[in-house]
This record gives structure tokens, C-alpha cells and sequence, in this order.
């Protein structure tokens, strides 16, 4: 069990946040609803309250299991490359911290999103319904395999780095569509865009270098 958390989102937090988007809007053309849906999400709630100086900066941080709550920037990144459409069923590899899922929801698509550690999985499902996110599904497992019961997504997103496109998320994306996902062997990936055409035919764009925790096999369970 965890200890129980008062969640407070006060006049700081939004002003550091302000900041934080107008940093974003420098740094890159982001669409005006993505950089408005993260000004009204309260970062700090992914992060645990001894560190939440740490969440209005444009870094990635570390969470449960050593894994990452991605840098605002590349959550931003993905989410445009996305081109998220309302409505539509988004399949998100990787939920760690729950924020880019919370993003996707808010921008008005149906999220489904897969975690392989066990106890982030839990700590996460619990802050997304506090969040009012309750609508993410969420699911322990490996995103390897994709969730076929639900395909197809128009959209995939992928936010731990891959050595391969693993084919049965290639398999469950419609027809059109696109999946954003960092590929590359070393500690530094490239952004992939696959898109799928209504045809089923394949394209793929390179949107360069991030770094993200590894895409790996297998689940973790708990136990703590
Ligand atoms: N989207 C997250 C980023 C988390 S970091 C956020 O916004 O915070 C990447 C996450 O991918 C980690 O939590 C890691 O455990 C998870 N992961 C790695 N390989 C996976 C796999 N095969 N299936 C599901 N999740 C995986």
C-alpha cells in the first residue's frame, strides 16, 4: 500500500507550469491544444511529492521501478507526431508514469495503455483515477504483443526505446494509420513515424535522436 497523498495544485504549481509550456512554445512549433492540454495537467502528481520542484522543468525524471516519466518536450513531440484525432483509439506501449496517456485522454481519445512492471502499473492505475482519467484502460503485460483483443488503433505510441518495430503492433494498426516509436540499438534513438495507408501500405519518416528507457520482454511482478 502506499501512503496516502494530498494532491494540490496551487497558484505555483500553475505559474511553473506556465513557464514550462512558454519554454515549449519556443522551443518548437507544438500545436496550441497539445501545449493547452499539459498547462492544465498537473505534472506533479506523476512525480513523487519530494520531488516536485523537478516537474516544471523540461527534463525526464525517475519514478518507480527506475523507470522514467518522459521530458515534456518529447511527450509534446510524440503527441504531435500522433496527429491525434478526437475519438480516436490510441494504443500507448509503455505507461510508466501515466502522464502521456493522461495527455492523449484529455485530447479526447480512447486510451489503452500497457505496462510490464507490475508495481508501477498499480501506483499508476490508482493516480489516473484520482486524475479523473478513470476512462485510460490500462493493462499489466507485455506491449510486445500489442492488446489484439482491441485492434485495431488508428494510433500506436511507443515511449520505451526499441530495437525493432515489434510486428504485432505493426499488425494492429488500422489502415490508415500511425505509429510514433523510438528506434535504435545504442543509448539513443531515432523517432520513427510509420504510417499506414489505407491500402496497407507502409512509409516511414525519421524525426530525430531522444533517449528513452529500453522496450523490453516480459512482465515484472511485484514482490514487495
Ligand atoms: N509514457 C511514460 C514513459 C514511461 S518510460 C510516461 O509518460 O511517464 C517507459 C515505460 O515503458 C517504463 O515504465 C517501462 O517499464 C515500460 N516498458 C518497457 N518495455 C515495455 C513492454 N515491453 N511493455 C510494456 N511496457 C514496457
Amino acid at each position: 500500500m502506499h501512503k496516502k497523498r494530498i494532491y494540490a495544485d496551487n497558484w505555483r504549481h500553475r505559474g511553473l507550469r506556465k513557464a514550462l509550456i512558454d519554454d515549449l512554445r519556443q522551443k518548437a512549433q507544438f500545436d496550441e491544444r497539445i501545449l493547452q492540454v499539459m498547462e492544465n495537467i498537473p505534472r506533479h502528481y506523476f512525480l513523487d511529492d519530494a520531488f516536485e520542484e523537478w516537474a516544471y522543468k523540461d527534463t525526464a525524471f525517475r519514478i518507480e521501478a527506475d523507470q522514467t516519466i518522459s521530458q515534456p518536450y518529447t511527450v509534446a513531440f510524440q503527441t504531435q507526431l500522433l496527429d491525434v484525432k478526437a475519438e480516436d483509439k490510441i494504443l500507448e506501449v509503455g505507461t510508466g508514469s501515466g502522464y502521456q496517456a493522461c495527455v492523449l485522454y484529455k485530447l479526447g481519445a480512447k486510451v489503452y495503455s500497457i505496462e510490464r512492471q507490475e508495481k508501477l502499473f498499480h501506483k499508476t492505475e490508482a493516480l489516473l483515477k484520482i486524475l479523473g482519467c478513470n476512462k485510460i484502460r490500462t493493462y499489466l503485460g507485455d506491449g510486445y504483443a500489442g492488446l489484439p483483443r482491441y485492434a485495431p488503433f488508428q494510433k500506436v505510441i511507443v515511449t520505451a526505446g526499441a530495437t525493432e518495430i515489434p510486428k504485432a503492433l505493426i499488425d494492429q494498426l488500422d489502415a490508415p494509420g500511425i505509429m510514433v516509436i523510438p528506434l535504435g540499438s545504442g543509448d539513443s534513438q531515432k523517432m520513427i513515424r510509420l504510417i499506414k495507408a489505407k491500402d496497407g501500405s507502409i512509409r516511414k519518416e525519421t524525426h530525430g535522436d531522444f533517449r528513452f528507457v529500453p522496450l523490453l520482454k516480459g512482465v515484472v511482478k511485484d514482490n514487495t
